[in-house]
């Protein structure tokens, strides 16, 4: 069986990743989501466990020392952290894992598991952004300009990712997300049973 592997969206706030990182779980089989830890407030409709492990400073804290995340990082004045343990699970019975984090986790997943993919979504245009972003919460004019300055560090990582993806349509990201997960998934390096099932013994058995 092939080890499964860890496949990052990252991009702005507002361009739409955590609504295709969703729709890949539910429609692709073997792959799932994974579940980060947070500090901060669940928002209306967030489910413990599902969305998020909603938890305060002093767990989080525990979580960091303990060696409990993959990587964290601050964002937005809160903490968030991928669990180590159950992606380890995922990978281990050969599904994927996709998670949903922005630039500096993305870099620190790559340096501990180098055979990650990271993609990188963007919504059409920079103005798109900014229409996304104000939609999404009847934030400020000072939080949205915070959040467009943020938009434009997270733009600045994108040189370091594998795969971009523009949003056009949430169908259309999908479906080229989900063409990466195929390819990916055919990786000869991801199969070395298969490949030396045909190369050492004349032929898959
Ligand atoms: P939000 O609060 O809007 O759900 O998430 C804020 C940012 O934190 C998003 O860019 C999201 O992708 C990122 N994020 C969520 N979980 C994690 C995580 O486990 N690690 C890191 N590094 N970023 C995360």
């Amino acid at each position: 069986m092939r080890r499964g592997f860890v496949l990052v969206i990252s991009g702005p706030s507002g361009a739409g990743k955590t609504s295709i990182a969703r729709a890949l779980v539910d429609s692709i089989a073997g792959l799932a989501f994974s579940v980060s830890a947070t500090t901060r407030p669940p928002r209306p409709g967030e489910r413990e466990g599902v969305d998020y492990l909603f938890c305060d400073r002093a767990r989080f804290q525990e979580m960091i020392e303990h060696g409990e995340l993959l990587e964290w990082a601050s964002y937005s004045g809160n903490l968030y952290g991928t669990p180590r343990g159950p992606l380890e699970e995922i990978l281990s019975q050969g599904r994927d894992i996709i998670l949903d984090i922005e630039t500096r986790g993305a870099l620190n997943v790559r340096r501990a598991l180098p055979e990650s993919v990271l993609v990188f979504v963007v919504p059409p245009a920079l103005v798109d952004l900014e229409q996304r972003i104000a939609a999404r919460c009847a934030v400020s004019t000072d939080e949205l300009s915070s959040r467009m300055a943020q938009a434009r560090i997270e733009l600045a990582a994108m040189r370091n990712y594998d795969y971009v993806v523009v949003n056009r349509s949430l169908d259309e990201a999908i479906g080229q997300i989900a063409a990466i997960i195929t390819a990916e998934r055919c990786r000869l390096t991801r199969q070395p049973a298969l490949v030396s099932s045909w190369t050492e013994g004349g032929g898959a058995g």
